[in-house]
Formats: structure tokens, C-alpha cells, sequence
């Protein structure tokens, strides 16, 4: 049994818990890194697409960047696309591996410690600090700390285990990395629509230059009547667009994970406890992406640990208020759109994609407001815009009326 007295312990060593132990060890904190794998970023999960914004606010070092994206083709059940493209990058590519290796040799360099092999068990109160119990191979280690974070990612275990639910449903994702594809370029991402293709959410392609691209999904078990593995393999065989491009192409690894969409609107933080990352449901509902809220919350975590500890009272309610204000706005509006894109159908879904593909005045406000990492600033222009097109086209008012219904009950649902 090893006892050991920490200011921080962080569990995960994902981007969120990475980021918040180097954040925590530069402020001088006495910080413990666990992570239940051996080694930080093994195996991978991810599609590694990370905005640009990211790398200016965090100052990300560019050699991350294995490609860079500035397109979307948005492909409908039927096949057909609509494609956007902006003037300026949107996105790079990284491999998860080695970035979520960079960040825990960033926290270790900074004096955090880091201990592989090692899986936190659950935290409680125990005479002023938190107790966390993790099991190391044959041994058991029982950590004491003043601040816990939660960074282990979707699963939510390990807060379940401390007396923490946080509200999500999580959706099944696999995707092969595949290489010597037929692609139309290097810069545009595919995104392959339809409750046919993937139920419950989408399909994707993602290059990553030279041929190679990352080719995946993920469904809702709810609504899926197989394994992810059975969608993927048939996207891949039937397809009209994905098929083209993967025929012939052979696959060099495969990687899967869950992606956590938040059912409930719910604190991220109990005092000695904080949440950052997929442990707290911080993704982008409508594609799943979460890294760069996963950097941020961590940072954040780490500077609230850094008050708390200093004798600020007021810290762990300002968590709440200072995620919320980075990226709060994004996390809710896209999990809004996420719940109104369940009420479409194939069929709304061919109109949707038809009418972009032939509209200049939607596709150019797609292509004028759009960032993937800032997808609330779309709602405006393209209300007006679909509004515009829906006064004089009969059949998609109908598909446009049931997306905004859809969408106004989420704001009366809440
Ligand atoms: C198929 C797929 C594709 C995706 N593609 C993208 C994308 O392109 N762009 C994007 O932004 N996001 C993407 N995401 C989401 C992204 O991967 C997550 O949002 C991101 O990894 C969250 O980081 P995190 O640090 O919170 O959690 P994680 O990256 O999941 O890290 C958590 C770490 O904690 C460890 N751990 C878990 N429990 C314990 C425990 N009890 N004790 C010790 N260690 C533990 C885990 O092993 C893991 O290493 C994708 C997700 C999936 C599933």
C-alpha cells in the first residue's frame, strides 16, 4: 500500500488531465498525473481534428498539424454533396498519440509525476482532503490530495464511483485509418448523413494527406441495430460517395471509443472535485469534438485547484462560471442542434443537402459564418438565409419547418 499527500491529483491523461496537470505543476503545485494505460495516448481513440483557434489560444506547437483542412462536403443518404469552402483554414489534424504524450511530458518537465499503469478507483472527503484509492498492477495506492480532477473522459467511472452522475448518453465510435484512398483532395473533410449510414448521428472522412485519410462513424446503441463495426464496414462496401473513395484502400489501424453527449444541464465541479473534459460531457454535440474544450476546462481546473488552495472560498463556483463562459454557449447551442437534427429524416436530409449544394445565398453564408469550432455564430445567417429560400420553395419550407420547430422546443423543453 503506498500513502501519499498531493495538492493535486489528476486522473486521465487525455488532453483535459495533461493540460491541467502541467497548468497545476506551473503554478507550483505538488500535482500526481495517474492514467490507467501504461503510457499517455495509447492506445489512440480519435480523429485528431482540431481547430486552428486552438493552436493560436494555447499556443500549440504547428508541427502537431499532420494536415490542414479548409472544406467540408456534406454528403446526403442519396449521394448528394454540398460542399463548403472557406478562404481561410478551419482545422489541422493531429495524431493523438504523440500530442497526448507531448502534453504529459509538458506537465512532467513543469514538476508534475506522472504514473502510468495506474487506475483511480473513487475519491471521498476524508478529514479535510480528498482521499483517492487507485489500484497499480498487484498494489494499492490510497493518495490523499486538496483537489481531485476528473479528467478521465466519457466513461465516467471514476465520478460515478466518488458520488458524481453526470447526466450523458454515450454514443459508440470506431474508425479505421486507412491509406492508398482515392481522394479529392487533401484540405476537405466528408461527412456522410443519414440515419442509414450511421443512426443516431454520422459518417466521416478525414484526410490526413498522401492518400491516407481517417474513415469513421459512430451510432446511437439506442437506435443502431448492430455493432459500430457494422456500419463502418458497410459505409465503406456501399456508400455512394465513401465507397468510391475507400475501394481499394487497406486499413492500417483501427480505433474506438465513446463520445458523451450531455442529457442534463449539471454543476462540472463539487467542492475538492472538479470535472474537465468527457468526464464533464464537454464536447460539441453535433460532431462529437472535444479536445480544445478539453484543453481549456483543464487549464481551468487546474487555476481554480491553484485559488482553492490559496484560500479562495468563491473558486469552485467560478469553475462553473469560467468554463461556461469560454465555451458554455457552444456545449449547449450544439447539443440543441444535435436534438433537432433527431427529428429529421433521410428524406429532410437529401432536401437539406440539396437545397445547400444549389443555393449560392445559404452556402455562401455556410461558407462567410462558418467555424467549426464556433458553430452558434451559423444560426443567424442561416435562419435568414433558409427563410429566404423557404418562401419560395414549398418543399423545403416543410423540411425548414421542422428543423426550427424542432429546434424551438429544445429552448421550451429546458
Ligand atoms: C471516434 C472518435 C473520434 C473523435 N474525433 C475527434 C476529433 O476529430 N476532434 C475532437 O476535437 N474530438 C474528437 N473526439 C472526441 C475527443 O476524443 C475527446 O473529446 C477528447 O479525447 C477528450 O479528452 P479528455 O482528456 O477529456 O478524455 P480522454 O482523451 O478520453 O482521456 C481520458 C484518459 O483517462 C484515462 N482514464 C480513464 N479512467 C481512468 C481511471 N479511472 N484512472 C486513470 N486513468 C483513467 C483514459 O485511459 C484516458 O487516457 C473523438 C472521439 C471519438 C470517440
Amino acid at each position: 500500500m503506498t500513502t501519499d499527500r498531493w495538492d493535486v491529483v489528476v486522473v486521465g491523461a487525455g488532453p483535459a488531465g495533461g493540460m491541467a496537470a502541467w497548468t497545476a505543476a506551473a503554478a507550483g503545485l505538488r500535482t500526481l498525473l495517474l492514467e490507467e494505460h501504461p503510457e499517455p495516448g495509447a492506445p489512440p481513440h480519435c480523429t485528431g481534428k482540431l481547430s486552428i483557434h486552438a493552436f493560436a489560444d494555447l499556443s500549440l506547437p504547428a508541427s502537431f498539424a499532420r494536415n490542414t483542412l479548409r472544406a467540408a462536403r456534406i454528403c446526403a443518404p442519396s449521394g448528394v454533396v454540398a460542399e463548403i469552402r472557406r478562404s481561410r483554414a478551419d482545422s489541422h489534424v493531429v495524431d493523438r498519440d504523440a500530442f497526448d504524450r507531448w502534453l504529459t511530458e509538458r506537465a512532467v518537465e513543469a514538476g508534475a509525476v506522472f504514473v502510468g499503469g495506474a487506475r483511480a478507483k473513487a475519491a471521498s472527503w476524508d478529514r479535510g482532503l480528498m482521499r483517492v484509492d487507485a489500484d497499480r498492477g498487484r498494489s494499492s495506492m490510497a493518495l490523499r490530495a486538496a483537489v481531485v480532477i476528473d479528467a478521465e473522459g466519457p466513461r465516467a467511472q471514476f465520478a460515478n464511483a466518488s458520488g458524481i452522475e453526470p447526466r450523458r448518453h454515450l454514443l459508440a465510435g470506431l474508425q479505421y485509418e486507412m491509406e492508398g484512398l482515392d481522394l479529392v483532395d487533401d484540405d476537405g473533410a466528408e461527412v456522410y448523413a443519414g440515419r442509414t449510414w450511421a443512426p443516431g448521428f454520422f459518417a466521416w472522412l478525414m484526410p490526413l494527406g498522401g492518400g491516407a485519410a481517417r474513415i469513421g462513424l459512430a451510432v446511437d446503441p439506442r437506435e443502431a441495430t448492430g455493432p459500430p463495426v457494422q456500419y463502418l464496414d458497410r459505409l465503406i462496401a456501399a456508400h455512394p460517395i465513401a465507397s468510391r473513395r475507400a475501394c481499394g484502400g487497406r486499413v492500417v489501424r483501427k480505433l474506438a471509443g465513446s463520445i458523451p453527449l450531455l442529457t442534463g444541464d449539471r454543476p462540472a465541479f463539487r467542492p475538492g472535485f472538479l470535472l474537465a473534459g468527457d468526464a464533464a460531457g464537454h464536447v460539441k454535440a453535433t460532431s462529437g469534438g472535444g479536445i480544445y474544450y478539453a484543453l481549456l476546462g483543464g487549464r481551468v481546473a487546474a487555476e481554480t485547484a491553484a485559488r482553492a488552495i490559496g484560500g479562495d472560498k468563491g473558486a469552485w463556483r467560478d469553475y462553473e462560471r469560467r468554463w461556461r463562459r469560454q465555451f458554455g454557449r457552444e456545449v449547449r447551442f450544439t447539443a440543441r442542434v444535435r436534438r433537432a437534427l433527431a427529428s429529421m429524416t433521410d428524406e429532410d436530409m437529401n432536401r437539406f443537402v440539396g437545397t445547400v449544394a444549389g443555393d449560392d445565398r445559404l452556402r455562401r453564408a455556410i461558407e462567410r459564418h462558418g467555424d467549426t469550432q464556433y458553430q452558434s455564430r451559423l444560426f443567424n445567417p442561416v435562419l435568414g438565409a433558409s427563410l429566404a429560400r423557404a418562401a419560395r420553395d414549398r418543399a423545403f419550407a416543410g423540411t425548414a419547418t421542422r428543423l426550427i420547430g424542432a429546434m424551438i422546443r429544445t429552448y421550451v423543453s429546458d
